[in-house]
């Protein structure tokens, strides 16, 4: 299941980012260097009574160019109409309807997506008179809250959950693997897509229906079912121009939510990029599947140490990623392309890899013989047993007689000992440690 985005759509200074501190919990701070993006917390996770979310403060985005108020905050509203699932428009309860809510108020009308309107910065009960004026925005009840004293919060994120019904209902087929490509404006993504789409024997369709399904794209290879997700915009060739193709960060970020497996694209000439650092960082975070691509390799001049060097640095680059295969390809001249489905399903398969209980007991005895944990703060660590409890990513439990005695390096130590066991490649593990008497 994917969770749902709610952008924050209103005039500078009514109080977006106020709001956004107050019911953010996790800031992916992913923008910070991004071309026209001012603030970096316009990307952050959130929960509210077990359901989570994304948020986007859309007022987060400097819009270069755009000189006036009014014309900005058009491209804002497009822009959350565009990328969000409910939009949260918040208005200012000590300035009234100003010109600029009512140009906002025109166009979120238009969209049939939920919108709930907020009215900050009432404070008091009394204040609360000054609300009903709101109602003239035509987009239903009014909520007043405070944002700077957590006022009434809880009442504005019910109506946001209770708006996320449709949104949730939408179930991912668990049979098809889900791809997000990634990487920055020009390094192939599109160049990629549509070469792997291109192939003998890839049957393509495109099942209408939600608007989700309209944007992905369904394929079959060897009879396995692949959906490259977000993909509408690549196939058609990127449309450049529009402003708001700037801001696919957004889109990346949705992307990898939704994927099983990352397809990180960067361009052999350019290599490794701080954005694709942030990007990479937060599908690893998620427990995403990542495959590094790199592209345009028939733009480097080769001699038999090339492919080493190059791995060489991305490995330090990406020092977070050593498990995600690496593969060198070139969209134009196809070169490599077929094998990309394949690696995408071998990932897959590792994601999904279950170890039996007593084979990963086995390894913790070899461990500890090879490598006996050092003894922290006088007292002995005892390691009794591991487990998996989960896949997708996997993730193992281990017990002992005192986490607090089990340290960082141990459990990296053990995650390599799974690694050179059993692969899992391409997908990051979890290791949990657990106390017990
Ligand atoms: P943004 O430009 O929409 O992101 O607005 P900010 O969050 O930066 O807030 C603008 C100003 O409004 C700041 O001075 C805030 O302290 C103030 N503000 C925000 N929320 C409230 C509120 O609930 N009550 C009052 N009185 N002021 C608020
Ligand atoms: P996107 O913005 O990431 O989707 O990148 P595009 O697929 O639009 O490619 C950007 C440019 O790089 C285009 O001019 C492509 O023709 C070119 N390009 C893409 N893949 C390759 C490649 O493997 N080799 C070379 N030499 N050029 C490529």
């Amino acid at each position: 299941m994917s969770k749902p985005i709610v952008a924050i759509v209103g005039r500078p200074n009514v109080g977006k980012s106020t709001l956004f501190n107050q019911i953010g919990k996790k800031r992916v701070s992913i923008v910070e260097d991004f071309p026209g993006v001012t603030r970096d917390r316009i990307y952050m996770d959130a929960e509210w009574l077990n359901h989570q979310f994304t948020m986007i403060d859309t007022g987060g985005i400097e819009l270069e160019g755009q000189d006036s108020l009014l014309a900005s905050m058009r491209i804002q509203a497009e822009l959350a109409i565009e990328e969000a699932d409910v939009i949260v428009f918040l208005t200012d309860g000590r300035a009234g309807i100003t010109n600029t809510d009512d140009e906002i108020a025109r166009i979120l009308r238009n969209t049939r997506k939920p919108v709930i309107l907020a009215v900050n910065k009432i404070d008091t009960p009394k204040q609360e008179m000054d609300v009903y004026e709101f109602y003239n925005l035509g987009l239903g009840d009014p909520t007043p809250i405070g944002a700077s004293n957590a006022l009434n919060l809880g009442d504005l994120l019910d109506r946001v959950v209770e708006s996320f019904k449709d949104v949730e209902a939408i179930e991912e087929d668990p049979d098809e693997i889900h791809i997000a490509v990634i990487g920055r404006p020009n390094v192939g993504k599109s160049s990629l897509v549509n070469a792997m789409l291109g192939q003998d024997r890839v049957i393509v369709s495109n099942i209408p229906g939600t608007t989700r399904d309209a944007i992905d794209t369904h394929f079959t290879k060897d009879n396995i079912k692949y959906t490259l997700i977000d993909t509408a915009g690549m196939r058609r060739k990127a449309r450049i121009d529009e402003p708001i193709e700037r801001y696919s960060v957004i889109r990346s970020l949705r992307a990898v939510d939704r994927s099983d497996v990352v397809l990180m694209v960067i361009s052999a000439p350019d290599g490794v990029t701080e954005q694709d650092k942030k990007i990479a960082g937060y599908a690893h975070e998620s427990g995403k599947g990542c495959i590094i691509v790199v592209n345009k390799w028939d733009l480097i001049e080769k001699d038999s140490k090339t492919p080493l060097k190059f791995t060489d640095d991305i490995r330090d680059e990406l020092g977070f990623l050593q498990y995600a295969p690496i593969i060198y390809i070139s969209a134009l001249t196809k070169q490599r392309i077929h094998r990309v489905p394949e690696l995408v399903k071998y990932v897959a398969e590792q994601q999904n890899m279950r170890i039996k209980t007593s084979v990963l007991n086995e390894l913790i005895r070899d461990a500890l013989s090879v490598n006996p944990p050092p003894s922290h703060k006088g007292k002995p660590l005892k390691i009794y047993f591991m487990t998996q409890a989960d896949v997708h990513p996997p993730k193992f439990i281990i017990f002992v007689n005192d986490p607090e005695l089990m340290h960082f390096s141990y459990v990296r130590f053990i995650e390599n000992k799974l690694r050179e066991s059993f692969g899992f490649e391409g997908t990051p593990l979890r290791l949990i440690v657990k106390g017990r008497k």
